[in-house]
This record gives C-alpha cells, sequence and structure tokens, in this order.
C-alpha cells in the first residue's frame, strides 16, 4: 500500500491538508481559505478575482468620502434647524435615520456603485457625523437613528461575504 507523504499548508506550516485552491492549486487548508461562489479559493486567487464593483480605487473612495461628508453636514444642520424651530421630539428618529439612508445612497453613487468595507466605513462615519450634528437640537431621537441610519447606510455599500 503507498504511503503518500502528508502536506501542509504553505501559509499555515503546522496544518496538514490535502484542501487545494481551485484556481491555482495551491495547498491551502480550513484556516486560510476563501470560500467563494465557485468553490474554494486561496487568499491570493481571491484578491485576483475580486469583480471590479466589490473594489474601488482611491479616487473613487475619496469621491465616496466628499459626498458622504457633504450629504451628512447638509442633511443635519437642516433637519436640525427642522427640528429645533419646531421642538419636534423624537424627530431625530428621522432625521439621523433618513440621513444615513440618503448617505449610504449617495456614497454608492459617488463611488461608481461599489460595494467595499471602506465605503462601509465611509458611510458608518457619515451617518456618525450626522448624529453629532442633530443630536444638539434634538437629543432624544437622534440614538435610535443613529442604529437605523447605520444599518441603512452600510447595507447599501456592502460587500459580499468573505470580500
Ligand atoms: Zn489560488
Ligand atoms: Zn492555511
Amino acid at each position: 500500500m503507498a504511503q503518500s507523504s502528508p502536506t501542509f499548508c504553505p501559509r499555515d506550516p503546522h496544518i496538514e491538508t490535502n484542501l487545494r485552491c481551485g484556481r491555482c492549486n495551491e495547498l491551502i487548508c480550513p484556516n486560510c481559505l476563501v470560500q467563494t461562489d465557485v468553490g474554494s479559493r486561496c487568499p491570493d486567487c481571491t484578491t485576483v478575482q475580486t469583480l471590479p464593483m466589490f473594489r474601488a480605487s482611491g479616487g473613487e473612495l475619496g469621491k465616496a468620502i466628499v459626498a458622504a461628508v457633504v450629504t451628512a453636514v447638509v442633511v443635519s444642520v437642516a433637519a436640525g434647524l427642522v427640528l429645533g424651530i419646531f421642538n419636534l421630539r423624537f424627530g431625530g428618529v428621522v432625521a439621523v435615520g433618513g440621513a444615513g439612508w440618503l448617505i449610504g445612497e449617495v456614497v454608492y453613487r459617488a463611488s461608481g456603485y461599489k460595494q467595499t468595507r471602506a465605503l462601509q466605513w465611509v458611510a458608518g462615519l457619515a451617518t456618525l457625523l450626522a448624529f453629532i450634528i442633530v443630536t444638539p437640537f434634538e437629543p432624544v431621537g437622534t440614538f435610535i437613528g443613529l442604529i437605523i441610519g447605520t444599518y441603512y447606510a452600510i447595507q447599501r455599500v456592502k460587500p459580499p461575504r468573505g470580500l
């Protein structure tokens, strides 16, 4: 009976494995493999194969940041003034929640319809900025608005699992 020598993962040398990347045929282990729609891949091939819509260049990211900050400031100052003038309690839920939704949409468009983790951070932090601006005008509802708004903002530019 032929005895095949054990093979080890090049990235995790202590782990014995006979799994291979479906693209470049390099050894991979459960620790470092990335499950994709077309099977298991090594981390290198995952990066190479990432579709353009799940990659944003520096310029696209920059546009998204500018658009997100402008949207956050304009929407939250306008909403804050309306809430303050009319003394709308709980209006912060709609103001910050709506700002988050809009920020997600704006980031998605400004980046050229990209969905990446970096864009999620941009959208999430811009929503936090909106929260900080609106809170002095209406401190009651903004926290719930922040939760709702952040959810909408980061969902809009969310990449698929594993990217
Ligand atoms: Zn590979
Ligand atoms: Zn490994």
